[in-house]
């Protein structure tokens, strides 16, 4: 008989750069799992803002299934039908004329940045190649994307950094008008900061940055890889802010559970991206692009979008209801079903302690650094597996509270 794979299995065989839970979940339905043992567990945290529709949802099943059946992969020295109606569907919904595909965020990202980069370059110059971006944002884990990204401890210890970039504050443009300038090729910005504590941007901020760059014939990217395909409501968080980029990544919740990732332009700027400037073997994969354009066929329709503002309601009541009892988070704050309940002072740092305890009751969740509870579930969730898993974290919540 074929071995079980365990957990210490994990620590034997695996690069040591993760720290999983202990418990090993081996199927999903909707928003639930099951464990190698059985156990069951409410999915609050949706493969960290991916499963957008939960775990196996029909539409994705029959999309990957029908396209298993037909063509994998052929690489870009051919095209393929998939690629192009996720594409064509991108534009049809967006500001953007040009898409280019790829397999996950932080190559979305990383294009996102080089095609900034070329478009100044060959349009003014050498010169024009600073790159403004915000503390304790997140655009992925490529060298290029951690060194644009805020968090300096994901990009230190690997040697000389790529040069160019700087950082302001999050939604406070002086610290940006002090940073900008004839040099600056983009600004790079998440209209909500997820990794670094689920922060909306003001619209003012992004209004803002929109009117700066205009003024410094600098490019706006929005960085929409955590934020995009109905997490907060919309299609794009973009589109209720009124703010238009020049460029726009998406992944994560594009997929819905499976690798991709996009990055979206204009006319203006795409031909920067000229033959042979950039490209991945995997970018418009065919299994991968039905995957998408079923995700966001199916999420950016009325019932979709309204039902994730509607669920908004929904968990912030809950989590308010837990905090009148408990006390234990100073602010509820999010967009759409990607909610953060930042720690009251006396739990300072402590989000983290909730995890293993909502695990043992049953719930998945998420932080956003440590003082933050993330949660980013399935844009579908039914209202049962809200109200239980919220029984479930209100007793992982006690627990904290009473310190156990
Ligand atoms: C997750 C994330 C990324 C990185 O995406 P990967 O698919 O892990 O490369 C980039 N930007 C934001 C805002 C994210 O949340």
């Amino acid at each position: 008989m074929r071995h079980t794979p365990t957990r210490a299995d994990f620590d034997h065989y695996m690069v040591p750069n993760y720290a999983p839970q202990q418990r090993i979940p081996v199927r999903g339905e909707g928003s639930r799992l099951w464990d190698q043992q059985g156990r069951e567990y409410i999915d609050f945290a949706g493969g960290i803002a991916v499963n957008s529709l939960g775990h196996c949802h029909p539409v994705l099943v029959e999309a990957l299934t029908r396209q298993a059946n037909r063509l994998w992969h052929l690489s870009n020295v051919y095209t393929n039908e998939p690629a192009i109606e996720l594409a064509r569907c991108l534009v049809d919904r967006t500001f953007a004329d040009k898409v280019y595909l790829c397999s996950s965020g932080g190559e979305a990202n990383e294009a996102a940045l080089k095609l900034a980069r070329r478009w100044a370059h060959d349009h003014h110059g050498e010169h024009k190649h600073r790159i403004v971006s915000f503390s304790q944002s997140f655009h992925g884990r490529t060298f290029f994307t951690v060194s644009v990204g805020g968090q300096p401890k994901y990009a230190q210890g690997f040697g000389p950094v790529p040069g160019g970039i700087v950082h302001g504050e999050f939604n406070n443009l002086d610290s940006v008008r002090d940073l900008i300038d004839d040099d600056t090729c983009a600004v790079m910005v998440e209209p909500m900061q997820g990794e670094g504590g689920i922060i909306p941007a003001t619209p003012e901020f992004l209004q803002g940055l929109r009117d700066l760059c205009d003024n410094f014939d600098a490019l706006l990217i929005f960085d929409e890889v955590q934020t995009g395909v109905g997490r907060t409501g919309s299609l794009y968080a973009y589109q209720q802010y009124g703010v238009t980029p020049d460029i726009l990544t998406s992944a994560k919740s594009l997929g819905g559970g499976f690798p991709v990732g996009a990055m979206l332009t204009t006319d203006h700027i795409a031909p920067a991206f000229a033959i042979g400037t950039h490209g991945s073997t995997y970018g418009g994969n065919p299994l991968a692009s039905a995957v998408a354009l079923a995700a966001i066929e199916f999420i950016d329709t009325p019932e979709v979008l309204e039902g994730v503002k509607r669920r908004h309601g929904v968990f912030r009541e809950h989590l308010e209801e837990i905090n009148r009892k408990h006390g234990v988070f100073r602010e509820i704050r999010g967009m759409g079903l990607l909610i953060g309940a930042e720690m009251a002072p006396e739990y300072e740092g402590r989000a983290k302690d909730i995890l293993p305890l909502a695990i043992e009751e049953g719930l998945m969740a998420l932080i956003a650094g440590p003082n933050v509870l993330r949660m980013a579930p399935s844009l579908v969730i039914p209202e049962a597996d809200i109200a239980e898993g919220m029984a479930r974290l209100e007793r992982a919540v006690a627990r904290l509270a009473e310190g156990q």
